[in-house]
């Protein structure tokens, strides 16, 4: 493949009927041009996990499958062929369809990170290995990303980020297993990509931390709009993921620790001034906590 290619990666988060998939794989099997496309779809999981699908007219590899049966239900309608599965973490909601999918198709490969809470890796995965999906043309970075847990780690290409459960539209992973100082960071290493980058996070979360959001930034106008947008897209049951990471400077408090309504917010919840960006940060996240 020519790495220095770019893809193209087309979000079709409404959800399309397989009459109209079918009619895009037709149209990516005869153009030419559309070689390099690759398809990025929800499937819907659980209460409010997506496994995300990435396809093209013959392949598909997905992200997170916590559930095989989305899965292969999905892969089976295309007449397309699972061929490799990109974990981000350990936990069971993005791993618990990794054993069926193995017997399903025994030659799967299995990103992952370097973990022993995920025996059925198959390639496991450290900071700045590149990965090559030979089937889709693609190539993803990856980046550690330890916080929510220790494993975790994030998928990144041509403004592409898959990033489980670290980063959400208007707000972060929880913290199970690493330190605040190390959540900050992860966030801050995504801040530092370009701003056009697609976020592909793995849950639903976004209208429940809007509400929170609002609490920290009553009046910031952006996520107010925000808001009646996301109701709309739920009420149309439409996801609201993916988002931009553009868009997320303007409403994620989790990556507004500079701005003074933020800093404020958390002062007063410290009950002193003078916090460094790493203890707004920490404040905030304790309060979502508790929120
Ligand atoms: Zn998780």
């Amino acid at each position: 493949m020519n790495l220095h290619k770019k893809t193209n990666f087309v979000n079709l988060s409404v959800q399309l009927e397989d009459s109209a998939l079918q009619l895009l794989l037709q149209q990516a099997k005869t153009k030419a041009g559309y070689s390099n496309t690759i398809h990025v779809l929800p499937l819907p999981a659980f209460t409010d996990n997506y496994i995300w699908a990435m396809f093209n007219h013959d392949h598909c590899v997905v992200v997170d499958p916590g559930d095989s049966k989305v899965v292969i239900d999905f892969v089976e309608r295309l007449g397309i062929k699972l061929s490799a599965v990109l974990i981000t973490h350990h936990h069971p909601d993005h791993t618990g369809g990794l054993k069926a999918l193995k017997e399903y198709n025994p030659a799967l490969s299995i990103f992952g990170p370097h973990s022993e809470k995920i025996p059925e890796v198959t390639v496991p995965l450290t900071k700045d290995d590149c990965i090559f999906l030979n089937e889709l043309g693609a190539e993803l970075r990856v980046m550690e990303a330890p916080g929510h847990t220790l494993d975790h780690i994030l998928y990144y290409a041509d403004d592409v980020l898959f990033c489980g459960d670290t980063l959400f539209s208007v707000g972060c992973g929880r913290i199970f297993e690493g330190s605040f100082t190390q959540m900050y960071q992860s966030l801050h290493q995504i801040v530092r990509l370009p701003a056009t980058t697609q976020i592909y996070c793995t849950h639903e979360y976004t209208l429940a931390n809007i509400d929170f959001a609002l609490t920290v930034e009553p009046n910031n106008p952006d996520l107010k709009y925000y808001k009646v947008w996301a109701e709309r897209q739920q009420a149309s049951h439409i996801p609201t993921i993916p988002t931009t990471l553009s868009q997320q400077l303007k409403l994620n408090p989790f990556l507004r620790v500079k701005f003074p309504p933020v800093v404020q917010f958390a002062e007063k919840r410290a009950g002193h001034k003078g916090l460094d960006n790493i203890e707004v940060f920490t404040q905030l996240r304790l309060a979502k906590d508790e929120f």
